[in-house]
């Protein structure tokens, strides 16, 4: 019998990831930076895995949000520039600034925090992130003068950066809005380079904006779901195929586990909790050892299908903490330790992320996040 790994582990394939990079790389341009996003463990992928993997391919800089996932970073040894992207809390701020990581700013109260902090030998670098449209993180526009007089007050404060972010360029064909988003971007990084600031990194796109629209695209590209192999939405892949671009991109996880239980039950027998699921023939089952503690969504309960022996297997009853059965009955010689795939190929067959997403109405950046972070990640070739 074939020992398997582990009992549930996911799979990162090397080679895709550096694939990936190289079409977000070529889609931005030579002279644009490429920001790897790796936040929420690398997308699922796993941090260390998945910068080891991208260390030495065109990635410029690594996106993440909060401190402790730029630290990670460093601990699978790079030292290529960090910028956090989300909120850095005061408790934060010193080892942030000690460490070298850039960070993203909107509030005088962090620049106040930042400055204590910072030296002149060790100043802090901050990229000022704007409100153009999408009413999350940033600055206002009525805000941003008083508020660059603020910043020159605190000289140990180095606006390194300028950015914002998209609120729908993903979600739609129409790009009316983001435009929109980009013309008061430009407005508002006039007026920071009125006041005398010159900074060297203005970054405004996500994936969607980096496949499809160059004129987001400034001095850094922040890709993150696109470097995974995954489509940021179906409107983005209709939308690049429309305008001749027909980048390639391959899924880089795989998700997999083995069976730990196979037995036949007659027909009207109940599985699972709940009684939800009634047997309607004599049927064989398997047991698969990963729940919705695992990232296996609940809602997958009686709708989700696996892969075994290269064939789909439906999902019996609910999803429990750490198992659910499938119903194998018209699979031949399914046997304990078969592998199982979640999500990936296995024979002509194959379940995406999005196949899930779509059986439990979300996206598929929450279907790859959500795989619990202990789950070993194995770096492929
Ligand atoms: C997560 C994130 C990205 C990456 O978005 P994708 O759609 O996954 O490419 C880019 N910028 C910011 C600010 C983010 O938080």
């Amino acid at each position: 019998m074939k020992v398997r790994p582990y009992k549930t582990w996911v799979e990162v394939s090397k080679s895709a990831l550096l694939h990936n990079a190289l079409v977000l790389k070529s889609a931005a341009g030579r002279k644009t930076l490429l920001m790897s996003v790796i936040k929420s463990n690398a997308y699922g992928h796993g941090i260390s895995e998945t910068v080891r993997a991208l260390a030495k391919g065109p990635t410029d800089w690594f996106g993440v949000d909060s401190l402790r996932e730029a630290e990670l970073i460093r601990e699978a040894g790079t030292h290529k520039p960090v910028l956090v992207l989300g909120y850095t809390p005061f408790s934060d701020a010193l080892r942030a600034v000690r460490q070298g990581f850039s960070l993203t700013v909107y509030n005088r109260e962090n620049v106040a925090e930042i400055s204590e902090v910072a030296t002149a030998k060790r100043p802090a670098k901050i990229h000022l992130k704007l409100e153009t449209g999408t009413s999350r993180q940033g600055l206002l526009a009525k805000d941003l003068p008083s508020f660059l007089i603020f910043l020159k007050k605190h000289k140990n404060v180095i606006l390194e950066g300028v950015s914002t972010h998209y609120a729908n360029i993903e979600d739609t064909t129409d790009s009316a809005y983001a435009l929109g988003q980009l013309e008061r971007f430009l407005t508002m990084l006039s007026t920071v380079k009125r006041a005398g600031f010159n900074p060297s990194v203005v970054h405004t796109a996500c994936s969607a904006a980096t496949l499809l629209f160059p004129e987001t695209h400034f001095s850094m590209v922040r890709a993150g779901i696109a470097q995974y192999g995954l489509w940021p939405s179906k409107e983005t892949r209709v939308s690049a195929k429309q305008k001749g671009k027909t980048a390639a991109l391959i899924p880089a996880l795989s998700w997999k586990t083995v069976i730990a239980q196979v037995k036949s039950l007659p027909a009207g027998a109940h599985v699972s909790y709940g009684l939800t699921e009634r047997l309607a023939r004599e049927s064989k089952v398997a047991v698969v050892p990963v729940g919705y503690w695992d990232g296996f969504d609940r809602k997958l309960s009686s709708v989700g299908h696996v892969l075994v022996r290269g064939k789909r297997a439906k999902v019996l009853g609910r999803v429990c903490m750490n198992m659910f059965v499938i119903d194998v009955t018209d699979i031949a010689g399914v046997r304990v330790e078969d592998e199982v795939v979640l999500i990936g190929t296995q024979g002509k067959d194959a379940i995406s992320a999005e196949d899930l997403a779509s059986a439990v109405g979300t996206i598929n950046y929450e279907i790859v996040t959500r795989i619990n972070p202990l789950i070993p990640r194995v770096l492929v070739p």
